[in-house]
């Protein structure tokens, strides 16, 4: 028994990618990471079990009289109701309704969270043992770690995911050029030092690969001009 309770907990856990996303339902454990549970009951999705995001509130009259009101992510039950032929995920009966709930919303973007990256990096953990606040790289043995220390309302995600992180993954600045790898900020000075040669090497086949092409388009035109009638000729 105990071990098909463990079983079933695993199944409950989501496939996400991504923990965080402001058009799909949000990851539980990772807001559970810094939220009490009880919390964050009336906040489920009923469709995904996760954090409903954003939050729509069924008011089928179907089942206006359960206790508790239902709330499904507005993604979740769009998808919901597009493969089940507009069936109402609770009642199964045709014409569901709802409407989004901006008092919900709100005290769901309200939620302390921690950065999702930092939490994933982590093994999906918190708190990390060990950790100083603010602290931003520590040594692991001879690597180097870099951390995201950031904890604040889950309305800022967006705008630290986009512009704050430190465990934002940036394109070397010699991807025009052909090379391929994703760094942190802070490590991009390093890398082109390091990979001078590199770069270099990029840069050199990619100015012969062009003066070689200029060539051949040389060659074109002189053929093309000697194959031209001569009253044709635009005069030089
Ligand atoms: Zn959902
Ligand atoms: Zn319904
Ligand atoms: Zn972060
Ligand atoms: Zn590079």
């Amino acid at each position: 028994m105990l071990l098909l309770n463990t079983i079933e907990e695993k199944h409950k856990q989501p496939v996400m990618t991504q923990l965080f996303s402001v058009e799909t339902c949000l990851d539980k454990q990772w807001i559970q990471a810094t939220n009490k549970a009880s919390k964050l009951k009336h906040f489920v999705c009923a469709v995904c079990q996760q954090i409903a995001y954003p939050p729509t509130q069924l008011t089928c009259k179907e089942h206006e009289n359960l206790s508790d009101a239902v709330v499904v992510g507005e993604y979740c039950l769009k998808q919901y109701l597009k493969k089940n032929t507009n069936r109402c995920p609770v009642g199964q009966h045709d014409n569901c309704t709802y409407v989004n709930v901006a008092i919900l919303r709100n005290q769901i973007n309200d939620l302390k969270v921690i950065c999702p990256r930092q939490y994933q990096n982590n093994g999906c953990q918190y708190p990390v043992e060990g950790e100083e606040e603010g602290e931003t790289t520590s040594t692991n043995g001879d690597k180097k770690v870099t951390k995201c220390a950031f904890k604040g309302e889950l309305r800022q995600m967006q705008d630290h995911l986009d512009n704050h992180c430190h465990l934002k993954l940036l394109d070397c600045p010699f991807k025009p050029f052909g090379c391929n790898i994703t760094l942190f900020e802070q490590d991009i000075q390093q890398h082109c030092t390091l990979q001078f040669e590199l770069h270099l090497n990029l840069i050199t086949n990619l100015v012969q690969s062009l003066s070689t092409t200029i060539q051949q388009k040389d060659t074109e035109i002189i053929q093309l001009k000697q194959s031209k009638p001569k009253s044709t000729q635009v005069p030089d």
